[in-house]
């Protein structure tokens, strides 16, 4: 079971992610969280991609590819993976099959977080108040939608020719999105 988390930033990728590694037991690989670590070590590609992160740009293929092609081939014994923040792009989508077809596994399932985008921007402000992450600013805010809107959304066609796109409403509660999470897995496992 691979699944991976779509949608714009704000949609609840994470959260619903952090509730499926609890109930179905699978690996989290959130690039985001990837990235920040590096930014927090201080290394080489944390200074490279810290300042594209705090104006919203997206960060380089060869990067994340590396960082994400890493994690997945080092990680033994897990019943699958969920990919959140990955793919952002068309080209990230075809690394990832191909990642995915040298451990003998494929995407089982994409499930697609549809917020409107008055609650998303809403959603942000609020966690940038709380976490403090340099991202979650006004300004940040609309270019990492701008870039969501002109690169990341043709990915949703991509799933959607391989039949394994689902879309979620997670306009509601936490619940009600994670219910429905539940039913596209259990509808993509059997
Ligand atoms: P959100 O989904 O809320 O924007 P993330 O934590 O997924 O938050 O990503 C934060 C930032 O990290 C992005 O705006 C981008 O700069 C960078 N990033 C994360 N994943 C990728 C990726 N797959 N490709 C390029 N850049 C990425």
């Amino acid at each position: 079971m691979n699944i991976v988390m779509f949608g714009a930033p704000g949609s609840g990728k994470g959260t619903q992610s952090d509730l499926i590694v609890d109930r179905f037991r699978l690996t989290h690989i959130s690039t985001g969280d990837l990235l920040r670590a590096e930014i927090k070590a201080g290394s080489e590609i944390g200074k490279k991609v810290e300042g594209l992160i705090a104006e919203g740009k997206l960060v380089s293929d060869d990067i994340i590819v590396a960082l994400l092609r890493k994690k997945v081939e080092t990680t033994k014994d897990t019943a699958g993976f969920i990919f959140d923040g990955f793919p952002r792009n068309v080209a990230q989508a075809e690394v990832l099959d191909e990642i995915l077809k040298g451990i003998g596994e494929r995407v089982t399932v994409m499930l697609d977080m549809e917020v409107e985008e008055k609650t998303l921007i809403e959603r942000l402000i609020l966690r940038g108040q709380q976490s403090g992450r340099a991202d979650d600013n006004m300004e940040t805010i609309k270019n990492r939608l701008d870039v969501y809107r002109n690169v990341t959304l043709p990915v949703m066609d991509y799933y959607k020719k391989q039949g394994c796109y689902r879309q979620i409403n997670n306009n509601g509660t936490v619940e009600q999105c994670f219910a429905q999470v539940e039913a596209a897995i259990e509808d993509a496992s059997k």
